[in-house]
């Protein structure tokens, strides 16, 4: 089976001189997580946002190279950059809730597709807040504004108005790292049930998080991806110093 997503080459300079992708070349398989692990500061944000085309609303990016979705260059020309960012939704660190009511926050999602209100939209709503695992939270109080929940809630709430806009992708940056230990276990426990509908690309720096979750992984650092695997592999045999030094805490 074709991965569903492909780099090829990849570079991305920052401000003509800074480079924070040196010649990245990665696959990425369907329908599992697949965990970016690596110290701070190493190109893991920059990646993420290189795989649905967020690099380029940063000022002084560049980018070189390929990445394919589904065996399609999105960086091709005539390529729609909205129909990218669609089918690649992006979990951020902090939730951002819309100054809205729950509800209209995944309504929010859903009239992406036009869906008009009634019935159906009733029921959309409430499918994506149990996907996101809130709906039993929040059924009776689906139209107090968004921003009364708590910072775990508002974080669930992100992921099922980005479920909303069905995408084929969930880019999670960080996307735990502010939340308190039990909502953290939340958002990985929904993450975990959504990757059979979904490929995952979580972000993170927290080993035992990434050990947690991961079924391949991509380890980078400087810039560079060093080794990437089945989980089972790099976690238990890696290949390479730098891997094995980053597992072992030596960094
Ligand atoms: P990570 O997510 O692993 O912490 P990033 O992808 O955020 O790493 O950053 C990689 C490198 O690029 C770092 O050296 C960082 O300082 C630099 N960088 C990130 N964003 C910008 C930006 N907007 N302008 C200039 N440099 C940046
Ligand atoms: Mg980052």
């Amino acid at each position: 089976m074709q991965p569903h997503i492909q780099i090829r080459n990849l570079n991305v300079f920052y401000n003509r001189d800074q480079q924070a992708l040196k010649n990245v070349n990665l696959e990425i398989p369907h329908n599992q997580i697949t965990v970016i692990m690596g110290p701070s500061g190493c190109g893991k944000t920059t990646l993420l946002k290189s795989m649905n085309r967020f690099l380029e609303l940063t000022d002084g990016s560049q980018i070189s190279g390929q990445v394919l979705i589904d065996g399609e260059d999105i960086y091709a020309t005539g390529m729609d950059v909205t129909e990218i960012r669609k089918k690649a939704g992006l979990l951020a660190q902090h939730p951002y809730p819309l100054p809205m009511s729950i509800f209209d926050n995944v309504a929010f999602g859903l009239r992406i597709h036009q869906m008009k209100k009634g019935r159906h939209l009733e029921y959309a709503v409430q499918h994506y807040l149990e996907a996101a695992g809130l709906w039993t939270e929040v059924k009776d109080r689906l139209h107090q504004p968004a921003t009364r929940l708590s910072i775990g809630q508002q974080q669930r709430l992100c992921l099922a108005r980005g479920l909303a806009v069905e995408p084929e992708i969930l880019l999670a940056d960080e996307a735990t790292s502010a939340l308190d230990p039990i909502s953290a276990q939340h958002i990985e426990e929904r993450l975990v049930d959504l990757k059979k509908e979904y490929t995952v690309v979580l972000v993170t720096h927290i080993l035992r998080q990434a050990k947690r979750l991961a079924d391949y992984v991509i380890f980078m650092y400087l810039g560079e991806v060093v080794e990437c695997g089945p989980a089972i592999q790099v976690f238990d045999h890696p290949q390479q110093e730098r891997t094995r030094a980053y597992l072992e805490g030596r960094f």
